[in-house]
């Protein structure tokens, strides 16, 4: 595995492992507040909605790296004029933007 590779990875599963981890101390702080006052009211919001992030942050991880393998035997047939990945459509400060969530590749459009 080369740095390319580990900063791609890093890249594309970066997102969903946050939200794991926000999800992950949202449950734990949810739990934990129900005995404490200030917080009682908002307990089972965190933790409900602490939990949902999480679950959705492994689904997408899952999917992620399951599109990053197809990426990789290459059997995704992308945009990206570089790779051949497939690229985010972005709006930046100049303009919309497209952005290869494989390579990190950027182009107008
Ligand atoms: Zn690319």
């Amino acid at each position: 595995m080369n740095i390319t590779k580990i900063e791609r990875y890093v890249g594309v599963l970066a997102l969903p492992v946050f939200l794991m981890v926000v999800g992950g101390i949202s449950v734990a702080v949810g739990v934990k507040a129900k005995d404490a006052l200030l917080l009682a009211s908002v307990a089972p919001y965190l933790a409900f909605g602490g939990l949902g992030a999480a679950v959705f942050g492994v689904f997408w991880m899952i999917w992620a790296l399951f599109q990053m393998d197809r990426w990789e035997r290459g059997s995704i047939v992308g945009t990206c004029p570089n790779c051949g990945g497939a690229e985010s459509k972005l709006d930046g400060k100049y303009g919309p933007y497209r952005r290869c969530r494989m390579c990190g590749a950027k182009r107008e459009g």
